[in-house]
């Protein structure tokens, strides 16, 4: 019970191997077959669980496989705090370091808002982002876009909501296209996460480890 049997790409299996991940965790022998079909899933996983490869390793095997447009962005992490998104985008950028092609931006607070700017325009494949700085973001850059976006993440959903993110969230949503696949990521399950869930996801998986 490796990684080799949930017939991952080699580049893909090679950048797990780098990091010393050889089995995958419970979280991600149960999410990685499911979102490689593109459904949408609820999945309840805490910190500690593996759940940033859960759905990192789908999200860069759909790059790879399904090539989209040149220069697109074509995936969203929304996550509650900024520590968070750095630690994100650097397990996605060693899962995808045997990759090539696939970039990554942060749209966080506390980092330079330019600098940002200056390569949201570039338009990354991966945005990783806190919902307050991606609302900036798409008001005030006409170049920023997300029209090619295909997979949404919400991350540490239960605290984005505690943080008050609601609104945003909600906006982003309606930007966003609708038939995008949505991954969404609790580590409780209030009646808010429900609401939340019937409002983005359609006919979700449950993941309950
Ligand atoms: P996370 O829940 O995503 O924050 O991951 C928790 C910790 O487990 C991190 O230090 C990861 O590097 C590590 N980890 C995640 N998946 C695996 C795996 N399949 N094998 C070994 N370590 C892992």
């Amino acid at each position: 019970d490796n990684f080799n049997s949930l017939s991952l790409s080699r580049p893909v299996l090679k950048g797990l191997a780098s990091l010393g991940y050889v089995k995958p965790s419970p979280i991600q022998s149960a999410t990685i077959p499911i979102a490689l079909l593109g459904k949408d899933i609820i999945a309840g996983a805490v910190t500690g669980s593996g759940k940033t490869a859960a759905f990192m390793i789908p999200i860069i095997e759909r790059l790879l496989y399904k090539p989209g447009k040149i220069a697109s962005t074509r995936v969203i992490v929304l996550l509650p705090t900024r520590e968070l998104a750095l630690q994100v985008a650097d397990v996605g950028k060693q899962i995808a370091r045997f990759v090539s092609g696939i970039t990554f931006g942060l749209a966080v607070g506390g980092l330079n808002l330019r600098q940002q700017e200056q390569l949201l325009k570039s338009r990354p494949d991966i945005v990783i982002a806190t919902p307050g700085r991606f609302i900036d973001h798409i008001r005030n850059s006409a170049s920023f876009n997300v029209d090619s976006v295909e997979i949404l993440v919400m991350d540490e959903a239960d605290r984005m909501l505690e943080e008050g993110f609601q609104d945003e969230l909600n906006e982003i949503m309606g930007l966003l296209p609708s038939n995008r696949q949505n991954l969404l990521f609790s580590a409780t399950m209030n009646s808010k996460i429900k609401s939340l869930v019937s409002l983005s996801l359609r006919r979700p998986v449950r993941i309950m480890i």
